[in-house]
């Protein structure tokens, strides 16, 4: 089959890798419909996370399930299925916890599983996924084409933006501060108004992404960083700062704007993963009695409960996908959201 490797920075390359074989008894092999890009595989894409040898890579998608192991209970072939971006059997003690990015048992897309199997990566045709009754969420009925982005977006983004907004005790009535206007930050939006907030302000620069912000939710959108911008939201929210406040980049600097922005006794829930050493500055937290909480989504505990909204069309998170390749335009795709010519892209097999 095809399926994507990364062999070096800016080196991306579709080629021919084994078919994946099921080998546990609890696994089960995926047709792959769409996956996509995430703003994290161009750590490796830009060379800030080395590459040290050619390794599969994606680890968001949605397909069709074509075989299971013996063991497996709850997924059936024909299911069509959401991967969260993460291996796990939803039953152990961590993810009973809502932690299952912390699973005793799990894994990560792109490499072996804990019984030595491998679990493929995402960006490619077929995918071996290990603890199939614990990682894959089966979609009731038929599934129609243009349902495919919205479904993709519970994989990450979605799950992820939510987990900022619960992170942050999102509730009715809340404002809310929006750091990033990356699919995340933009789902992030989707997730607060969703949650009940009625003061929303997405911090960003970009006027396409400010557009879909407002589609999404926003209620006011703040162009300015640094302290202008930290001006800029304390006028939206009584001259003290936001309620609540979702980081969803993950610099120093992002992480720095959220918490300026923040009102005394409020919380920061951040998704961004760390990258350029954000550290959490006590003294200033403790003056103003800011929290901070987040952390890597346990998107599969949010799948069932955000579904029925992308299937009713009450939420459009698939909105965030601007542009759609085939898959062997992987390299392409990368270049896109590397020089951000593209938000999101949702690839095709
Ligand atoms: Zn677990």
């Amino acid at each position: 089959m095809l399926a994507t490797v990364i062999h070096a920075a800016r080196d991306i390359r579709v080629e021919s890798v084994p078919d994946p074989e099921l080998s546990t008894g609890g696994d089960a092999i995926v047709r792959v419909v769409a996956s996509c890009v995430c703003g994290s595989d161009l750590w490796p894409y830009r060379g800030i996370t080395p590459t040290r040898e050619p390794h599969r890579i994606g680890h968001e998608f949605v397909g069709v399930v074509e075989e299971v192991g013996d063991d497996v209970e709850r997924i059936g072939v024909g299911d069509f299925v959401i991967a969260p971006f993460y291996v796990c059997d939803n039953s152990c003690i961590n993810c009973r916890n809502g932690v299952s990015t912390s699973c005793l048992h799990g894994g990560w897309w792109g490499s072996d599983d804990r019984l030595g199997g491998f679990a493929d990566g995402g960006q490619g045709e077929r995918v071996r996924v290990p603890l199939a009754d614990g990682t894959l969420v089966a979609v009731p009925g038929e599934v129609a084409d243009d349902q495919v982005p919205g479904l993709l977006t519970l994989s990450d983004v979605m799950g992820t933006g939510h987990h900022a907004a619960v992170s942050a005790g999102v509730g009715p009535g809340d404002s809310v501060a929006v750091v990033g206007d990356g699919a995340v930050g933009l789902c992030a939006i989707i997730a607060a108004r969703r949650l009940g907030a009625t003061t929303i302000i997405a911090m960003s620069r970009h006027p396409e992404r400010q557009a879909l912000a407002r589609d999404f939710g926003a209620t006011h959108i703040v162009a300015e960083r640094g302290e202008v911008g930290i001006k800029a939201v304390q006028e939206l929210t009584h001259g003290i700062g936001a309620d609540r406040v979702l980081e969803c980049v993950g610099t120093k600097e992002s992480m720095d704007q959220a918490i300026r922005s923040t009102r005394p006794g409020g919380m920061v829930g951040y998704v961004g993963a760390p990258n350029g050493g954000p550290e959490l500055p006590v003294r200033p937290l403790f003056n103003r009695n800011i929290g901070v909480n987040g952390g890597v989504a346990p998107v599969r505990g949010y799948i069932e409960e955000l579904l029925p909204d992308v299937l009713s069309g009450a939420i459009q998170p698939g909105r965030v996908f601007d542009l759609e390749l085939p898959l062997a335009e992987a390299a392409e795709a990368y270049a896109a959201m590397d020089e951000r010519r593209a938000v999101k892209v949702l690839l095709r097999p």
